[in-house]
């Protein structure tokens, strides 16, 4: 079994803050990150104990659409694989069946290379970016100046 790791890696969280970043209201149902209890019985090597792997939940509705996805990220340098609906590519062997017992209908799987686990480059690049988070812009108006609390006076 591959020893669990406390939090995922960069790369991985940023799967999933950068699709809540585009689609805000997406859902997240089968989000995941880091593997349940269930998940290790169920599959003990799995990326996920590494952290080295994102769930995102499938919600072509509001615009997060695995189908499209998985696509997409087969040009993304930091796959290593992915699957989705019965199916799983991977970068050395191609797109194929997917014969696990899980067959991800309800989530993409994206599992990340190692050497990019640092790597936090936007992974829906295609979708646009999103909206920078009201910043307020350059209008600075100086703090007013603290003003001096006058010592307490003892008579
Ligand atoms: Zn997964």
């Amino acid at each position: 079994m591959k020893p669990v790791a406390k939090r995922a890696t960069p790369a991985a969280i940023a799967v999933l803050r950068q699709a809540t970043a585009l689609v805000p209201k997406r859902k997240k149902a089968s989000d995941g990150l880091l593997p349940s209890k269930a998940h290790i019985a169920q599959n003990p090597n799995s990326d996920h104990n590494t952290g080295l792997a994102a769930d995102l939940t499938h919600d072509p509705h509001s615009g997060i659409d695995c189908s499209i996805i998985f696509d997409k990220l087969k040009a993304d340098k930091r796959v290593s694989y992915l699957i989705f609906s019965g199916r799983i590519w991977s970068a050395e062997r191609g797109e194929r069946d997917y014969t696990g017992p899980n067959k991800h209908v309800k989530h993409l799987h994206i599992s990340i290379k190692e050497e990019c686990a640092n790597d936090i480059s936007p992974w829906f690049a295609w979708m646009g970016t999103p909206k920078p988070l009201a910043k307020v812009k350059a209008k600075v108006t100086p703090k007013p100046k603290k003003k001096e609390t006058p010592s307490p006076k003892e008579n």
